[in-house]
C-alpha cells in the first residue's frame, strides 16, 4: 500500500502508511491499542474506504477491483461474530458454499480435526466459550485455504495449550510457500514465533520494521516484548 490514510472527522486513523508483503512471508502488525492494525487490515479487505493513498492485493486496486481477489483471502478476528443461532458446522458450511470450496465435507471435516473442533460441530455458535469461538473463527479464516490469511488477534482467549497447538498450525500453514499471513498481534511470543518480519505501527504510522531478531538486536534487548515496550514507552516520553 502506498501513502494510506484514513481520516474520522478531524483524526487521522492510519497516516502515510507505506509497506509491501512479500507473498510467502508472514508478517505482524503491531502496535498500542488505537495505532490503526484494524482500520489497516479493514482497509485491506475493502471494508473501508482509505481517505487518501492506494491499496493494491495481488496486483489489483482494493476496493475498487476487490471482488477480483476476494477468493484468494479470508480474515478472521475474534471481534465479529458470526450468526449466533446457526451451528458451528452450518457456520462453516455456509462459509464453503460462499468461496465455492470444492469437496466441501472432506474440508470441514479436516478443519474440526485441525481446530479442534470436532466435538462442537452440532452446537449453536452463541453458546460457545471465547476460546471455542475463536477456534471458529480461524476455521472460517482456513475455509477456502486462502494465499493470503489475514488475522486479528489469532489465539486470542485461547488457553496456553490450544493456543500453542494453534500456532504450530499456522507455522505448518505458513510453510506451505505460497501462503502470505498478516496478523495483529498484542502476543510477542506468538510474534516471535511465527512472523518474519514485524511493522510496528504508532498513531497510525509505520515506524519501525524489521525482523523480530534485527529488531531485538537493533533496540538491544532480549525479546521483542522488551522492544515494543522500550519502542511504546519512548513514545510516551516524547508525548508522540
Ligand atoms: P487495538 O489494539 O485496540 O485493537 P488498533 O490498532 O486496531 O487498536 P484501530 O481500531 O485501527 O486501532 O483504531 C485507530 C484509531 O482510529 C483509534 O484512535 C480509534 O479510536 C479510531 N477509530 C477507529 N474506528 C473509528 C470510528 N469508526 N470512528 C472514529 N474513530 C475511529
Amino acid at each position: 500500500m502506498r501513502g494510506l490514510g484514513k481520516r474520522y472527522g478531524a483524526n487521522w486513523a492510519v497516516r502515510h502508511l507505506d509497506f509491501a508483503v512479500e507473498v510467502g512471508r508472514t508478517v505482524a502488525l503491531l502496535g498500542a491499542n488505537g495505532a490503526g492494525k484494524t482500520t489497516t487490515i479493514a482497509m485491506i479487505l475493502g471494508l473501508l474506504e482509505p481517505t487518501e493513498g492506494e491499496i493494491r492485493v495481488f496486483g489489483e486496486r482494493v476496493p475498487e477491483h476487490r471482488y477480483r481477489v476476494l477468493h484468494r483471502l479470508n480474515f478472521s478476528s475474534p471481534y465479529v461474530d458470526l450468526p449466533g443461532r446457526l451451528t458451528v458446522r452450518q457456520n462453516l458450511e455456509v462459509y464453503a458454499r460462499l468461496y465455492g470450496v470444492p469437496d466441501r465435507h472432506r474440508r470441514l471435516a479436516e478443519l474440526a480435526h485441525d481446530l479442534l473442533l470436532a466435538d462442537l460441530l452440532d452446537r449453536p455458535t452463541n453458546r460457545l466459550s471465547a476460546g471455542q469461538k475463536t477456534r471458529l473463527a480461524l476455521a472460517k479464516a482456513l475455509v477456502n485455504q486462502p494465499d493470503l490469511l489475514i488475522l486479528d488477534e489469532p489465539t486470542a482467549s485461547l488457553d496456553p495449550d490450544t493456543a500453542d497447538q494453534l500456532r504450530g498450525y499456522l507455522e505448518r500453514y505458513a510453510r506451505r510457500g505460497d501462503k502470505t499471513i498478516l496478523m495483529a498481534s498484542h502476543n510477542m511470543q506468538e510474534v516471535e514465533r511465527l512472523c518474519d518480519e514485524v511493522l510496528l505501527v504508532h498513531g497510525g504510522r509505520l515506524v519501525e520494521r524489521g525482523s523480530p531478531q534485527a529488531l531485538i538486536r537493533r533496540f538491544g534487548r532480549r525479546n521483542l516484548e522488551e522492544v515494543f515496550l522500550a519502542v511504546a514507552r519512548g513514545w510516551e516520553n516524547t508525548g508522540a
